[in-house]
């Protein structure tokens, strides 16, 4: 995983690269270049650990729409380690760990995807064992696992920054929705536990677009090195991705506002224009860059291919979200009308659908944050 040497041409280009996926524009690429190879030079290390998680986030990260992005982070910034692209196993994959944690204070961004296990002393989730510790297992004494909740206490209080890598990290997502059995717990309230004082930044998403991620490590690498900012919401993610509405982006937004909705999966819909806010689209409270980003080097996106969104961008999903093909419960438009079976002819005042939008999100809870993006501070 060691970095590799890259001409200038190729920086320029990673520099375009990476305006694009910051949806920064061209003018700017200049000092991205520069910015870009000042953290080359310096091989800004990235460790990458997994916790409770299906694995699904390296998957989406390696789909890069922006490979030679991709590769900046992957190869020219160093990641130190990674379990799904490392060659190095065992011992010689978690001493690069420890090295870390003694040589480099100060110096790495640790990314986390999946939340931590805290029931049953974390045992759920163990990558690695505990130097010098046994533990009894039917009568003989074995080396003793390491808990992920075990790493992060050492981890943790060196890294420069705090990466939550996709819901489960950052907001707990489906581990920690309804069964709860292991004890999963979002990234950011272990780090709180172990040093309040540390960056923390959260990436929605399951999985977590990989321009997401590519650009979350990016800005926070610049942002540390004193080349950017970091322009985050309330719930710590970055304003780039998750700055506005997926419904006030959507394509089928003309439809919500016309009162017309797709009411049954069988109805005859031959153009897919119908909003499907009846059939469960969190979109009106989600706040991600989907309909312009698009998934899959920009081929389509959810709602594109006529799934309603499931809000797998929000800090409410999945508990609060689910069942994923019911409309939003209690659906009131201020001063108009209770009941989502009447939203038809209700939305069709433009003012109404506009105040309507944030409404929705206040309605889930987010008090006093219905006119930000996902919450303003
Ligand atoms: S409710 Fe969903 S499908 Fe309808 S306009 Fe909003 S985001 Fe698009
Ligand atoms: S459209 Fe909604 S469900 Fe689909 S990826 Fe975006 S936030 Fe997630």
């Amino acid at each position: 995983m060691a970095g590799k040497t890259v001409s200038r041409r190729q920086f320029l280009k990673h520099a375009g690269a990476t305006a694009a996926l910051l949806g920064l524009s061209e003018v700017m690429i200049p000092q991205i270049a520069q910015a870009l190879e000042e953290l080359a030079s310096g091989k800004p290390p990235v460790i990458w650990i997994q916790g409770q998680n299906c694995t699904g986030c390296s998957i989406s990260l390696l789909n890069s729409n922006y490979p030679m992005v991709a590769e900046l982070v992957l190869n020219d910034l160093s990641i130190r380690y990674h379990p799904n692209v490392m060659a190095a196993a065992g011992y010689t994959a978690t001493d690069v760990l420890d090295e870390s944690i003694k040589d480099l204070k100060g110096k790495y961004v640790l990314v986390v995807e999946g939340p931590v296990p805290t029931k049953e002393d974390g045992e759920f989730c163990t990558f690695g064992l505990q130097k010098g510790k046994t533990k009894d297992l039917m009568g003989n004494k074995v080396p003793a696992d390491k808990t992920i909740h075990e790493w992060m206490k050492e981890l943790v209080p060196p890294a420069a920054a705090v990466i939550a890598g996709g819901n489960c990290a950052s907001f707990g997502g489906i581990p920690l929705a309804n069964a709860g059995v292991t004890g999963a717990t979002p990234v950011s309230k272990i780090v709180a536990e172990i040093d309040s004082e540390k960056p923390v930044v959260n990436i929605g998403g399951c999985p977590a677009h990989p321009d997401w991620i590519t650009g979350t490590v990016l800005e926070a690498l610049l942002f540390l090195k004193g080349k950017g900012k970091l322009n985050l919401n309330s719930h710590k993610m970055s304003r780039t991705f998750f700055g506005q509405l997926i419904h006030e982006n959507c394509e089928r937004r003309a439809s919500f506002d016309a009162g017309l909705f797709l009411e049954d999966w069988n109805q005859d819909d031959p153009d897919m224009k119908l909003c499907m806010f009846k059939m469960g689209c969190k979109g009106p409270v989600t706040y991600a860059d989907c309909p312009v980003r698009r998934w899959n080097s920009k081929v389509n996106w959810c709602v594109g291919a006529s799934a309603p969104c499931h809000g797998c961008a929000s800090p409410d999903f999945y508990k609060t979200l689910s069942p994923l093909y019911e409309p939003l419960p209690n659906v009131n438009f201020p001063g108009i009308t209770p009941a989502v079976d009447t939203l038809g002819w209700v939305a069709a005042g433009a003012t109404a659908v506009g105040v309507g939008a944030h409404y929705l999100y206040k309605q889930l809870g987010h008090k006093g944050e219905e006119t930000g993006e996902g919450g303003e501070k």
